[in-house]
């Protein structure tokens, strides 16, 4: 009978997960924390149940769902990943992501990028019953039960219903296009879950990113230093590299998992830093 907040996606999801729940625990709410994140959700319901879960789901997780349903599922991105582990197709990796949203009700929400082709072009064909809070930052959206947008002077609203928070992402402790993307979703989760705007706002603001995410290690010698161990696709790579402003040495993660390296070379061509 716990309230269940579930957040998948390529890229993204620990970050987004660990500020949904920071919020929620900072509001006051009994939250635990669960999932792919390293928690296990059974150990949790069986020892301490606590009244909302946050649990990160990976496409192996949701393989394997059948009659789970979350009350507030947040898809944030499907971007090539683990091709290996699906016969090297990216369609069946894309379903297997969008079960997150298969036993949604009516009164559930489904927040979900709507900058990512490949949700867009999916949706119309699950004819979702759930009310739908899309999130952007290329082209403004309008969702009828609520949806957030990032403006070029780096600010977002995220409403949703009358109530609504603005964010001013240049005071975010995360930086980067893709932690604004998380920090909207993260929004409209916590408004989803009822929390109020202004304590949604000070926790977003007070939020350190999570260690070997494009996580600062030291400055020696005048030499910048990130560990981003975490990066370990294409996707992440673009935007690690996007948010870099001036020269560092940026360490990153994985093994070879079937991707295509080739959009990554044009966009390191052309990398320019203010020295
Ligand atoms: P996941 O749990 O999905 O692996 P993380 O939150 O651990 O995601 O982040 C892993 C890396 O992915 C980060 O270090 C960053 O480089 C990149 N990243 C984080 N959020 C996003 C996003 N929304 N879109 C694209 N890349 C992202």
């Amino acid at each position: 009978d716990a309230r269940m907040i579930c957040i998948t996606g390529s890229n993204g999801k620990t970050t987004t997960t660990s500020l949904i729940y920071h919020i929620m625990r900072k509001a006051g709410i009994d939250a635990g924390l669960a999932g792919n994140i390293g928690h296990s959700l059974a150990l949790q319901v069986a020892e301490a149940p606590h009244s909302t879960y946050v649990i990160e789901l990976s496409s192996f997780q949701l393989d394997n769902m059948y009659k789970f349903r979350a009350n507030v599922a947040v898809l944030l991105n499907i971007t090539p990943d683990h091709l290996d582990r699906y016969d090297h197709s990216f369609a069946k990796y894309a379903a297997a992501k969008m079960r997150i949203a298969q036993n949604q009700r009516a009164g559930d929400y489904f927040i979900y990028s709507a900058d990512d082709e490949t949700i867009w072009s999916l949706l119309p064909s699950y004819r979702l019953p759930q009310r739908q809070l899309p999130f952007a930052a290329r082209a403004a959206v309008a969702g009828s039960d609520g949806d957030a947008f990032l403006s070029r002077d780096g600010r977002f609203t995220a409403a949703v219903g009358d109530r609504s928070v603005e964010i001013d992402t240049r005071r975010m402790r995360i930086g980067g296009l893709h932690n604004a993307y998380n920090a909207m979703a993260a929004a409209l989760a916590a408004l989803a879950a009822g929390v109020a705007p202004d304590r949604i706002r000070r926790s977003i603001y007070a939020f350190a990113p999570v260690e070997h995410r494009l996580e600062p290690v030291r400055e020696t010698d005048g030499v910048l230093w990130i560990n981003d161990s975490k990066a370990t696709n294409v996707d992440s790579v673009w935007y690690a590299l996007e948010s870099m402003k001036r020269p560092v040495v940026w360490i990153a993660g994985g093994t070879d998992k079937g991707n295509d390296y080739e959009e990554l070379m044009e966009f390191v061509d052309e990398m320019e830093f203010d020295r």
